[in-house]
């Protein structure tokens, strides 16, 4: 019999490789004769930071096999910055002969099932479409976020103007109203390139053969109605949608460290009185933010475990390259280790986050929206402040606050600066305060909401089989 497989087509930011990875283990529990592939595409930003991620998966799975697409480096001219976002769809584009050997080379001993595509690598369409390979979505943040971008090509029929331009309220179907300078980044002005792009992979998802997503029913059911009675894509059938979520890795996504000091130091601290501050892989602040954020956190009195990069370069060309350790004494303030030692834990650069969040001392979490560390929080049942820094966080803030109230805003200055008062004060309103209260509780049931929509007979595995039809489909035929 020949072996069947799924190819599953991440784009290389370490959060979407592993929820690509989860989304494979997932698949093998319900449907463990099959095979997966995932196609690994260098970071241009912190090259070999998944590494050990994927050395830990080869050595446990044995049906997960990882291909490595040769690495492709674009030149970059300094003088002529370009968004981030911009470089990596060139590479993604780029990698499309590679991507097409790779799955002619896999299809020599297997039968591929369906190529599963992260949003960013909608550029592989088109190969899947020469090798007539069903070709699905998998998106990694929520439901909100994918009604708001598959309904962006409507959005932008609906004015001429760019979103940095516009100083109003958007109406998008699912969500609640959103400043359009809450927008992504990369969408604000419509005469970038970076805009043409994303337009591009919103409307290509539109007229998928479905979309994965790593979020759960009850979390946002809001969208999940608006996207099924497809008001997100007015002018055409909706792609199925299957929320299969929340996706978690199984411990320490790229460590893998599960005796690093803060889980000990976690254990003597008292039961839900710590705040976790934790910004993602990507998350840097200037000098000037840390030291702001040191003076809050001091003022707010609280329990705390901060995991702390070096602060971000002026050079926004390297704005997401990986940094070195940084040296605590010289970029917090003076005294501060010594003054918070007692009530406080700060990490270099990385902290085993999914352990951290299951730690019975975790009462509160500043975070940067980004959609992994909100699931996560979600699951574990702990709070959020939102500190949105960058990609699609901003809506994320709004989602988190305003729809599933989940957590609680952290406000910036114009100029995206967060002064320590706001730090102290959003960090004391979760941890003391009634607002504080009730937003834990809600973050507690969706937790236990999080928990069914996992079990046996919960939405998630239904939407699982669902999807799988799709692929079963053509079983008997290679029999
Ligand atoms: N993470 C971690 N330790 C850290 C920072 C991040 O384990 O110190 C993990 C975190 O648990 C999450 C992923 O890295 O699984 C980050 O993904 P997310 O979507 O939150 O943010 P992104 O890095 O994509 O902006």
């Amino acid at each position: 019999m020949v072996k069947q497989t799924l190819v599953l087509y991440p784009s290389p930011p370490i959060g979407h490789l592993i929820s690509m990875v989860e989304l494979g283990k997932l698949i093998l529990k319900y449907h463990p004769s099959l095979s997966i592939t995932v196609l690994v595409t260098a970071s241009p930003y912190s090259p070999g930071t998944t590494a050990p991620y994927i050395d830990r998966v080869s050595k446990t799975i044995s049906s997960i096999h990882f291909h490595y697409l040769p690495t492709i480096s674009l030149p970059l001219d300094p003088s002529k910055p370009r968004h981030h976002e911009t470089i990596l769809f060139d590479i993604l584009r780029l990698n499309n002969p590679l991507v097409q050997q790779a799955l002619e080379t896999i299809s020599q001993t297997s039968s591929i099932k369906a190529l599963i595509i992260d949003a960013f690598c909608s550029a592989a369409l088109e190969v899947a479409g020469n090798l007539n390979i069903p070709a699905l979505y998998f998106f990694t943040s929520g439901i909100s976020d994918l009604a708001l971008f598959l309904y962006c090509p409507s959005l932008h029929e609906t004015t001429t103007k760019s979103f940095k331009d516009i100083d109003a309220y958007l109406d998008i179907p699912g969500v609640p109203p959103l400043l359009a300078s809450d927008m992504p980044q990369p969408l604000m002005d419509r005469s970038e390139e970076i805009y043409e792009i994303i337009l591009g992979f919103t409307s290509d998802m539109g007229k998928s053969q479905g979309i994965i997503v790593n979020s759960f029913e009850s979390l946002e059911p809001r969208a999940l109605k608006a996207l099924t009675e497809g008001l997100c894509v007015p002018h055409a059938p909706t792609p199925p949608i299957y929320c299969i979520g929340p996706l978690i890795a199984d411990g320490d996504g790229s460590a893998g460290n599960k005796n690093h000091e803060c889980l000990s130091w976690l254990d003597s601290q008292p039961n839900g009185t710590v705040v976790l501050l934790s910004f993602g892989s990507m998350g840097l602040f200037s000098q000037d933010q840390l030291k702001e954020m040191a003076i809050g956190l001091e003022k707010s009195e609280q329990r705390f475990l901060w995991v702390v990069r070096s602060p971000a370069t002026d050079d926004k060309t390297k704005h997401f390259m990986a940094k070195p350790e940084p040296d605590l004494p010289s970029i917090l303030p003076e005294g501060f280790l010594d003054r918070t030692k007692d009530r406080g834990l700060v990490v270099k650069s990385w902290a085993p986050q999914v352990e951290v969040l299951s730690k019975p001392a975790i009462g509160g979490f500043v975070t940067h929206c980004g959609w992994n560390s909100v699931l996560e929080a979600v699951r574990a049942g702990v709070p959020m402040v939102a500190w949105p820094l960058y990609a699609e966080q901003r809506i994320n803030r709004v989602f988190l606050v305003e729809e599933m109230k989940v957590a609680l805003p952290m406000v910036e200055a114009e100029d995206g600066f967060v002064n320590s008062s706001e730090v102290e004060k959003r960090v004391r309103e979760l941890m003391e305060t009634n607002e504080g209260k009730r937003v834990r509780e809600q973050t507690r049931r969706m937790s236990e909401a999080a928990k069914a929509a996992l079990s046996e007979s919960g939405s998630s595995p239904r939407a699982l089989s669902k999807l799988a039809e799709l692929w079963k489909v053509y079983d008997t035929e290679d029999m």
